[in-house]
């Protein structure tokens, strides 16, 4: 059997379909893992990595007096599997096998997950012979030139990649634990450290210092309005920016007409066509389209493996020879592109684009094959169009531009004009994603003269650099040689998730910067970027057998030894640095109550504004829960308050910006206070005054506190406590109708749960009972269908029913028993007679009676006679002698109250009938056998 291990399930598939040409493909499942066999071979695909690296056991304990954070670097490694699943089955398939190809992306990564195979596959199968195919895209070609030119796994290729894994793990785990004990963090917030994400933490971090210490200086600029034929022609002064603002002004006042044409510059400019797109000019391109440099590669990921596009994951800006362009654009004739394709053939360049990178790995990213709009959906058309342009592009001639360059004379101001004009449109025609604008200048002659319209001197001041975006960020990692081409967008999103940035163009948080002015002060070498490109260059060496894997790692080792020891020695400084400056970033202001700091507080899952001046002040202002995301501080501060704004983040959902905690508090609580009847606009400015802001606090005062600070007389504070409780109850209703509607009414796109209360208490339906009370078109009102208006009616009676029987007295182990019994309100306890409601619920009608009896006192109701046990039995056998009477007739008439011959006899059959549905003349049939 052949044996061919890919790096994913999908690509397993895809490759197999592939190989097996016409033969079909037998798909099975083996413990959740897919293989997929034709003829003598099966594919099965990895997960990526499916063994990871570790230290050896004993290292778990943060805290070990034994295993400090240095001593990691010395700690031996082990590889244990994270997907035992498809490490069973490829061993299990490898005992089996007599040739095993690795067939994993072509590139460090896939080397070494191509590495880790190879050592499960050794491991149970010493003798198996094992090469390797290597392929830029899923395509038939590609793959079946792959395995016609099977190769050998490159170790030294993927020595380089364990090498990387192995520094990452040292230097991460042991520089991430230092600093997170060092600041006294454990948990989820932990501070982590990284080779290659501290030193780009640092960039974000430097810039943003930049901004802040950036002086703007002002200038001027000086323009005049002409025009010629009625054509408006603006013309610079050519002197450019004017730092002398009496310079500027003596400019300006010299402009005087007449304006006299001196030079008239005709040329043509080349605008060469753009170069094949690398991983970097690919993100960057992407951006422009909205998309994020994550998303963007997953896309990209997931049409490679689809063989929509070759890999994604490449340096190359040159397409190597062997390419064939001519057969990737026939691919693409007949679909949406078709006349862009055919446009290109005719005109295509004797040879295409190519960038300053070129590498023998894989081709820069283009085209691997057709597909529809409709197949991808929006976002991966949009990224395949993109490649299936620019791939186009590459291939058009360069665009041309007529250029004209007009010198002025105003009085002696020189003054300038220049104007382009698109001649041939070349690659623009088929990459319409940087626009080309156009200034036409109107034809001008040497010492023509012309009219001053106007002239404009205008203040600007200098800005600082611009903030980083991911794309741009990505540009400069690659530049300053940080991470690879597969790595830079994984640590952009590991610098947000970690919340050490945020926001897009990227800001730091204050987290971020604490911990790079931390290293920055004591071990500059972990911001810098030298000792990782110094990385990348070794793992250059290593893949060319020129140095050793060892030999790497030991001297990265060296240098981290070195770290830690300036690290060491100054333990306690970068702790407390860290944290000063972190707890900044909790305190959102002064508390308006007594000057102290106000914080946000994290408690498990609940989060409020808490003052470090507990316990002798208690103010606080409560948060919304962590489910709806973790309270942070922004930059914005409240006017009135000067307090921090606040906003709740939560991992895949938009942000709520709360805004000024107090503001907030304020606004959510004044309603609450003006429904007590006392409440004037006065009284409430002089409760906020006091920063009394809720009717729960109000309540909870004593009348002398309310006289000494608000104004008020005894009596009057007595009232607005008082009516504070009421308010309170009122909320307490309003906050139990708000979650018994979240209960019952299954929520629905565009119908929140808070809509419907707040209809709801419009229309003066502010509790439970006042629901069921309702008429079905307020419920309508509110947005509620029918069906949904009668359950909702339905389970806000019930609720009501067996609150008001709980509270006249009836146990809730026969208020079941009532409820089976199809007997759920007071009123049937107090109208249905007292035989018939013991014969429904199998309840002794003396027990029967006491319930009744409870329930008619709570209603303020007369109490029906007492039925006894014994009088019930007797009477169902006087029935039951009468001919005619059966069991269910019995049932019938104790709706009726009838229960023996002597209540039988007294009955009126005109009434009886109506009420059980008995025939009256059978009626009178029973009554006159008792006669
Ligand atoms: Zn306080
Ligand atoms: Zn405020």
């Amino acid at each position: 059997m052949h044996l061919i291990i890919a790096e994913k399930n999908i690509s397993a598939n895809r490759i197999a379909q592939l190989l097996a040409g016409n033969e079909k493909v037998k798909a099975t499942k083996d413990g959740n893992v897919s293989t997929y066999s034709f003829d003598t071979k099966t594919v099965v695909g990895l997960k990526g990595h499916v063994v990871e690296v570790d230290f050896e056991p004993g290292y778990t304990n943060w805290r070990s007096e034994v295993h400090t954070p240095r001593s990691l670097i010395d700690a031996g490694t082990i590889k244990k599997p994270t997907e035992k699943k498809i490490v069973n089955i490829i061993q299990k398939l490898s005992k089996k096998a007599d040739l095993v190809t690795i067939a994993t992306d072509y590139d460090t990564e896939g080397e070494l997950i191509g590495k880790e195979a190879y050592e499960l596959v050794r491991a149970v199968n010493p003798r198996v012979k094992i090469n390797r195919a290597r392929f830029s895209a899923i395509t038939p070609a590609e793959i079946r030139a792959a395995f016609e030119n099977l190769t050998d796994l490159d170790f030294a290729l993927a020595a380089a990649g364990e090498t990387r894994q192995a520094v990452d793990l040292m230097w991460g785990a042991s520089l991430t634990r230092f600093i997170s004990l060092a600041a006294r963090r454990g948990g989820t917030n932990i501070l982590s450290v990284g080779r290659v994400q501290s030193p780009t933490l640092a960039m974000i971090v430097n810039r943003e210092r930049e901004i802040e210490n950036f002086v703007p200086q002002t200038y001027w600029t000086l323009s005049l309005a002409t025009e010629k034929d009625g054509v408006p022609v603006e013309a610079r002064h050519t002197a450019g920016r004017f730092t002398d603002h009496d310079a500027a002004l003596a400019a300006e006042a010299g402009t005087k007409e007449p304006l006299v044409v001196t030079d008239v510059k005709e040329g043509q400019k080349n605008d060469r066509a753009p170069a094949p797109l690398d991983t970097t000019t690919f993100i960057v391109a992407a951006s422009r389209l909205g998309l994020s440099a994550a998303n963007a590669m997953r896309i990209a990921e997931d049409l490679y493996m689809n063989g929509y596009i070759s890999y994604p994951r490449t340096d190359n800006t040159v397409y190597p020879k062997s390419l064939n362009l001519n057969g990737i654009l026939e691919t693409l004739r007949g679909g949406v592109f078709d006349k862009d394709v055919a446009w290109v053939q005719q005109h295509q360049r004797p040879v295409p684009t190519r960038g300053k990178k070129e590498s023998t790995d894989h081709p820069p990213i283009h085209p691997a094959g057709a597909a529809t709009r409709e197949a991808l959906g929006p976002d991966r058309w949009k990224v395949y169009e993109l490649v299936v342009r620019r791939f186009l592009a590459t291939l058009s001639p360069d665009a041309t531009w007529a250029t004209t360059k007009c010198l002025f004379d105003a009085s002696g101001q020189p003054y300038t004009a220049t104007g382009g004009r698109l001649l041939s449109p070349g690659w623009r025609r088929v990459y319409p994603y940087s626009e080309a604008k156009e200034n036409i200048l109107p034809v001008f002659a040497p010492g023509e003269r012309l009219p001053i319209n106007n002239v404009n001197l205008e203040e600007k001041q200098t800005q600082p650099p611009a903030r980083y975006s991911q794309s741009r960020l990505i540009q400069v990692m690659e530049e300053l040689g940080l991470g690879t081409k597969s790595t830079r967008h994984e640590v952009i999103g590991k610098l947000v998730s970690r919340r050490y940035v945020e926001g897009n163009p990227l800001r730091p948080t204050l987290v971020g910067r604490a911990v790079i002015d931390a290293l920055d002060n004591h071990a500059e070498t972990i911001t810098e970027p030298e000792m990782t490109r110094t990385l990348e260059e070794h793992m250059q060496l290593i893949k060319q057998s020129q140095r050793s894997r060892e030999d790497v790692v030991t001297e990265s080792r060296e240098m981290l030894h070195r770290v830690f020891d300036k690290l060491e020695a100054h333990e306690k400084e970068i702790g407390s640095e860290i944290m000063e400056q972190t707890a900044e970033e909790h305190t959102l202001g002064t508390c308006p109550v007594c000057g102290h700091d106000l914080r946000i507080r994290h408690l498990g899952v609940s989060q409020f504004i808490g003052c470090t001046g507990y316990p002798e002040c208690r103010f606080n202002i409560s948060l919304p829960g962590s489910t709806w995301g973790r309270a942070i501080r922004i930059e914005e501060t409240c006017p009135e308050h000067g307090l921090a704004h606040v906003r709740l983040i939560r991992k895949g959902s938009p942000p709520w910006t709360i805004g000024c905690p107090l503001c907030s508090h304020i606004a959510s609580n004044v309603e609450a206070l003006r429904m007590m009847p006392s409440m004037t606009d006065d009284l409430v400015q002089r409760l906020h005054a006091h920063h009394i802001y809720t009717v729960s606090e109000i309540a909870g005062k004593q009348p002398g506190d309310l006289v000494a600070t608000v104004g008020v007389d005894a009596k009057e504070a007595e009232q607005l406590i008082h009516e504070a409780e009421g308010a309170l109850e009122v909320l307490r209703r309003r906050s139990e109708l708000r979650k018994f509607i979240r209960k019952v009414v299954p929520p629905r796109k565009g119908r929140s749960h808070a809509k419907i209360t707040k209809s709801l208490l419009e229309q003066g339906i502010g509790d439970i009972p006042a629901l069921s009370r309702a008429d079905p078109a307020a419920l309508k009102k509110a947005g509620i269908s029918d069906a949904g208006a009668t359950e909702l009616l339905e389970a806000a009676r019930g609720l009501c029913n067996e609150r008001t029987l709980r509270e006249a007295g009836v146990p809730a182990v026969s208020l079941k028993k009532y409820q089976a019994g199809g007997v759920a309100s007071p009123d049937d306890f107090c109208y249905l007679p007292i035989p018939y409601l013991s014969s429904k619920t199998g309840i002794n009608p003396e027990t029967v009676h006491k319930h009744v009896d409870m329930v008619c006192k709570h209603l303020g109701r007369k109490s029906p006679a007492k039925v006894t046990r014994a009088a019930l039995e007797r009477g169902q056998k006087e029935l039951l002698e009468v001919p005619g009477i059966g069991e269910t007739t019995v049932e019938r008439l104790y709706l009726a109250g009838i229960y023996d011959a002597a209540t039988l006899q007294e009955a009126d059959p005109g009434e009886v009938s109506s009420i059980t549905g008995i025939a009256k003349t059978k009626l009178h049939d029973y009554i006159s056998h008792l006669k």
